[in-house]
């Protein structure tokens, strides 16, 4: 009865405050009584809310895309009108809609570009296949032109030996010809892109990029970080009219949202991207997931200049934090800064670092004074403690409540780097696939640093309110993936590495939810299945407490529903 009590309460509380802000006092609880009708309703659920008041329910009731009551089915259904539409989940689980707080949703790379690796879940392919759909590509393309592949992985390659400048040749020597690591950080060039960048085996590298040689010192094809510079403008790459980009933006960007919600997600942090495209998806109804629009270039600058602050926009469109501004190298990559030399590896290396502690300094106060909520990329220890430095800094000189600053990857931490995120009031999203994903790359840094590597153990208990970044396209989206990387350690390889950072499934949970719902200051809003919040949940098939932890990633979602609308599954 305490339950049933507790669920009344929740239910008029609601309705009292939302009807509240329109009348005063008494008039508002005579109101209640009269509740509208819901549109929606669920029932027979295993809820599990994210919502400490009431972490289990059965049922809720949706009205105007909002939730307006949770509680048990019985009571739920008596809500019910005649055109409320009744959802019988048939006692399988509910969760809010995940949240992914750093991905780069790259649509469009996934629409028209040449796919080299799959995107969605590991696969090893053979070098020989590289070869063949880029020599495709390059038989449509003038010479002259770049003939590109994307959603590389060194690791998960059948042939067992690196990409290397020869396989590129083979591809073509009239074209300049590339392959990027899905990871973003490092690509592989043929010879004729190297002869137009003029690099040869003599050209240095320096401390934020490197030519990577084979050991006779002649370059092998792989270039890291910044030393990629040099070829971004050589060699000529198509170009599209103004309403044909946009074509292609908008297309490419309803196609992303189709997958993320088909995997479960209805909110996600995008980096940069077509923002006009992004409103005419909405405006046509293709928008079927919530965006936190991460700035960049251009687009930052006139934030910066025109007074564009954070939080500016609504629930399906708004200016969230800045993109990452990248700092060091990658985890996947193994270019990442560390205090420590690469276990293995000759020369010596420590990763690469990108910014200047100054220039680092000079761009955080910056945004930080224009209102805009900053996020850095920082990897490696070396790079989360020039970050928090810089933060410290703004901080100091232009104090304000709720900093939230956010730390993309957050990946190796430390006792002092986790006391100092915690006082400045960081928020780490860390990756959650790579944890099952790309646990054939934790050898390269090995168990002692891995214990300290996407530390969501060390978060949860200094109450760190880490979120879920996967970093699409370097590591699948999947939420499922992602809940079973943080629950197990354990890769699709079998290996366990850093096992003292498992996370309970409730905790990874939060992870996927409300955490990222706090990363972008839409805490109120979103992140729980909670009276007032918007109706975002998604049905899986199974409960990911109590399946088999090895298999929360085969976990079927079978209904995906963003502002009480259903736009996945049936
Ligand atoms: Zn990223």
């Amino acid at each position: 009865m305490a339950r049933q009590s507790l669920n009344r309460r929740r239910f008029m509380g609601l309705s009292g405050a939302g009807i509240a802000g329109l009348m005063p006092g008494s008039q508002a609880l005579a109101q209640i009584t009269s509740a509208p009708v819901p549109d929606l309703i669920l029932i027979n659920g295993k809820v599990y809310t994210v919502d400490p008041l009431e972490p289990r329910a059965e049922a809720f009731a949706v009205k105007g895309g909002r939730f307006v009551a949770i509680g048990k089915t019985e009571d739920i259904k008596s809500l019910a009108g005649r055109r409320t539409q009744v959802l019988d989940a048939r006692q399988m689980t509910v969760v809010p809609g995940c949240i992914d707080a750093h991905n780069h949703a790259p649509g469009a790379i996934l629409l028209y570009d040449v796919i080299v690796g799959n995107p969605y879940q590991v696969e090893f392919v053979t070098i020989a296949s590289i070869v063949d759909k880029l020599k495709e590509r390059a038989r449509t393309t003038p010479p002259g032109f770049w003939v590109e592949g994307f959603f590389f992985d060194d690791t998960k390659v059948q042939d067992k030996r690196a990409l290397s400048v020869h396989d590129l040749d083979q591809v073509s020597r009239e074209h300049p010809v590339s392959v990027r690591h899905r990871g973003g950080h490092t690509t592989y060039y043929n010879s004729k892109a190297f002869e137009l960048a003029g690099v040869t085996k003599s050209t240095p590298n320096t401390a934020a990029g490197t030519f990577d040689r084979d050991p006779n010192g002649e370059l092998n094809g792989r270039v890291t970080d910044r030393a990629r510079n040099v070829f971004l403008n050589v060699g000529k790459r198509a170009t599209f009219g103004a309403e044909q980009t946009l074509i292609r933006n908008r297309d490419a960007l309803a196609f992303i949202s189709e997958q993320f919600v088909r995997h479960g997600l209805t909110s996600v942090h995008h980096q940069g991207g077509d923002l006009f495209a992004l409103q005419q998806v909405r405006a046509r109804g293709d928008l079927l997931h919530r965006v936190s629009y991460e700035a960049q270039d251009d687009m930052l600058e006139a934030m910066v200049a025109k007074g564009i602050a954070t939080g500016f926009g609504d629930e399906w469109i708004r200016f969230g934090a800045t993109a990452e501004h990248t700092c060091d190298g990658s985890f996947s990559e193994r270019t990442m800064a560390l205090s420590v030399p690469y276990p293995g590896v000759e020369p010596p290396y420590q990763g690469n670092v990108t910014t200047t502690q100054a220039d680092l300094n000079d761009w955080v106060e910056r945004m930080h004074r224009a209102g805009i909520q900053v996020n850095c990329h920082a990897n490696g220890d070396v790079t989360i403690d020039m970050v928090l430095t810089a933060f410290e800094r703004a901080q100091r000189l232009h104090p304000r409540p709720n900093f939230r600053p956010k730390i993309t990857h957050c990946t190796l931490i430390n006792e002092d780097l986790l006391q100092r995120i915690k006082a400045i009031g960081a928020v780490p999203a860390p990756f959650t696939s790579y944890g099952y994903y790309n646990s054939d790359k934790f050898r390269f840094y090995g168990e002692a640093l891995m214990q300290r590597c996407m530390a969501y153990r060390s978060f949860a208990d200094a109450g760190i309110p880490a979120a879920a970044g996967s970093d699409f396209s370097p590591g699948p989206f999947a939420p499922m993936m992602g809940m079973q990387g943080m629950v197990t350690r354990k890769g699709w390889n079998g290996e366990t590495w850093g096992a003292n950072q498992r996370i309970s499934v409730d905790e990874a949970l939060r992870v996927l939810t409300i955490n990222g719902a706090y990363a972008s200051h839409e805490e109120a809003i979103k992140g729980s299945i909670s009276p007032g919040k918007l109706a975002d949940f998604v049905v899986l098939a199974d409960d990911p407490h109590t399946v088999d932890p090895d298999k929360i990633k085969d976990i079927e979602i079978v209904r995906t529903v963003t502002g009480g609308k259903t736009v996945y599954g049936a």
